[in-house]
């Protein structure tokens, strides 16, 4: 069957979000004329509205970092050219450290952050409380400051964003509804609306929190998941000068920016609620969940430690909305496998930070065929489809909100939704002291533990070393049984199949039929 449509673009964008407007917005700058948006709301009804807009840089991971510094230079100039104000406030972040891992975990993001030119400054406690007077340095071990950091109406960056994508010729359409999508020969051709059909050469995913069910309609599984996140307003009753800096404190698991005689502080609580299974109703819109005063605490009780002028402010509003977070936290970028031309941009849990760098290395991937940048770790091929299964991804992103703010340790496993898919041998190899890691869903042996308990560290060999090492002596000197179940197999066949194999493997595999080569 060939898709019959009432129009034509050569890429339609699903989503007029942060995201969206900011993919709309690359592509037309960068001379792609035929770009459609497509909004089922108005522009930010989704997540966008409700966000509270800090902006900040310091990744644990390198590249997320980068990709948010291209946000702040998009940031910079993307006023002056769309003529819409953004309500960039460019006054710099506070990031304390509470502990010594913290410190640790902080200077060596700066380092990073750093090698490729970003400006950032450590502090010791006394100047962070020089910088942000309103904290108590009990307990603060040191502290970075990011003078690019800073805080933007997502509104109003959502709303230039797409007047620059109009003025680059972009065409940005609201209250249109894609009810489907026509997929033809591993193509999406078309999507259906309420308001017609359309037919296009490329298709870009950025739903927001309906990305999931976007993908369902391509039969693109999606591992994105929607949890609930809430942020309140104090009174405004405070005095401060207009250019204090925004702060988090990850030890006590929040973040704040400043408001108008107010602060907005918001936080990383553990055991939140999933929404949805990842898949919000179409008509659910600008709208909110009741506050949670129980969760609020979690973090409250301990921005009110550090600031303690929160003792004797009231809250004025608490803001419970939805929030996107993917099944390892991370956003969700890139070309699906399952089709040609169907890419993705979602599962943002920092959206309005990301949105400006998203955009580009969206962009770039559509035009150029490559990012720009190594995004391995945001590209939607990480993901199978067992990560996507409602009850799995669930477990995995209250998992992963939780753990925003959390150091994350190299070697760090997941522990949500496990064990998931396990071998025979699963029960064989724990006995003789397994641990397990997870694998696209599979339970691994990692390591076989001789009875100490795994220790996470930057610093120094994992205490796990010396017993791998007794593995690869054995494998290479002995005799081993090797558990396949949970690796990926491949099937290769017909001419040059060997010689293929052969170039990718670093052992030799010339055998005859029956046997294998472990390489
Ligand atoms: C309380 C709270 C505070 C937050 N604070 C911050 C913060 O300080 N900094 C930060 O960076 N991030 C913050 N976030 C996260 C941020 O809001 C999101 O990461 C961001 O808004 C995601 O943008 P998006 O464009 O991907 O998705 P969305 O904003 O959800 O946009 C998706 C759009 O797609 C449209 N759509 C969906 N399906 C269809 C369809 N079938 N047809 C047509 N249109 C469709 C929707 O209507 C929607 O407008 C916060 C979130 C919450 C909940």
């Amino acid at each position: 069957m060939t898709f019959s449509a009432d129009s034509h673009a050569k890429i339609i964008i699903i989503g007029g979000g942060a995201i969206g407007c900011s993919v709309a917005y690359h592509l037309a700058k960068a001379g792609e004329k035929d770009v459609v948006l497509l909004e089922k709301a108005q522009i930010t009804e989704g997540c966008t509205w409700h966000a509270a807009g800090l902006v900040g840089q310091l990744r644990s991971k390198r590249n997320l970092t980068r990709l948010m510094q291209n946000s702040v230079a998009v940031f910079d100039r993307l006023e002056k050219e769309s003529g819409l104000a953004t309500d960039w406030k460019k006054d710099g972040s506070i990031r304390l450290a509470s502990s010594p891992d913290r410190w640790s975990e902080i200077r060596r993001a700066m380092t990073q952050a750093k090698s490729f030119g970003a400006k950032c400054h450590s502090l010791s406690a006394a100047e962070a409380k020089e910088k942000f007077p309103f904290i108590t340095t009990d307990g603060v071990v040191g502290a970075a400051f990011i003078p690019s950091d800073g805080y933007v109406d997502p509104y109003a960056l959502t709303q230039s964003f797409a007047k620059a994508a109009r003025l680059n010729g972009a065409i940005i359409k609201e209250g249109v509804t894609v009810r489907d999508i026509v997929v033809e020969n591993r193509r999406a051709v078309g999507v259906v609306t309420d308001s017609g059909n359309y037919s296009c050469d490329i298709l870009v995913n950025c739903a927001g929190l309906w990305a999931k069910r976007v993908g369902e309609m391509a039969g693109v599984p999606l591992a994105a998941g929607v949890v609930q996140h809430q942020y309140f307003v104090t009174e405004k009753t405070l005095e401060f000068e207009a250019d204090l800096p925004t702060l988090r404190d990850p030890d006590n698991n929040f973040y704040l920016k400043p408001d108008v005689a107010a602060f907005a502080i918001g936080g990383w609580e553990e055991g939140t609620t999933g929404c949805w299974r990842g898949k919000p109703p179409m008509d659910f819109g600008r709208e909110l969940f009741e506050e949670n005063y129980d969760r609020l605490a979690l973090f409250a009780t301990l921005a009110a430690n550090r600031l303690p002028i929160l003792n004797e402010t009231g809250i004025r509003t608490v803001i419970n909305g939805p929030i996107p977070v993917s099944a390892d936290g991370e956003p969700i970028m890139g070309l699906a496998p399952e089709l040609d031309n169907f890419y993705v941009a979602c599962g943002f849990t920092a959206g309005i930070a990301a949105s400006g760098g998203a955009g580009l290395a969206l962009a770039n991937w559509i035009i150029e065929g490559d990012p720009g940048m190594d995004l391995w770790s945001f590209d939607v091929r990480r993901f199978g489809p067992q990560h996507c299964n409602g009850r799995f991804l669930e477990q995995r992103a209250i998992e992963a909100y939780a753990a925003y703010y959390k150091i994350h340790w190299p070697g760090e496993e997941p522990l949500a939704a496990r064990p998931a898919r396990r071998s025979p041998l699963y029960e064989t190899l724990k006995k003789q002291g397994a641990v397990y890691g997870s694998k696209s869903g599979w339970e691994r042996p990692n390591y076989f533990s001789t009875g100490a308990r795994e220790v996470y560290s930057f610093e120094g060999k994992p205490n796990w070393f010396d017993v791998v090492g007794q593995e690869c002596k054995a494998v290479r000197e002995r005799v081993a049984l090797i558990d396949q179940s949970s690796f990926s197999k491949f099937e290769i066949t017909g001419p040059g199949a060997f010689e293929y194999m052969q170039n990718l493997a670093a052992n030799t595999i010339e055998k005859t039929p029956g046997k294998c080569t472990y390489t």
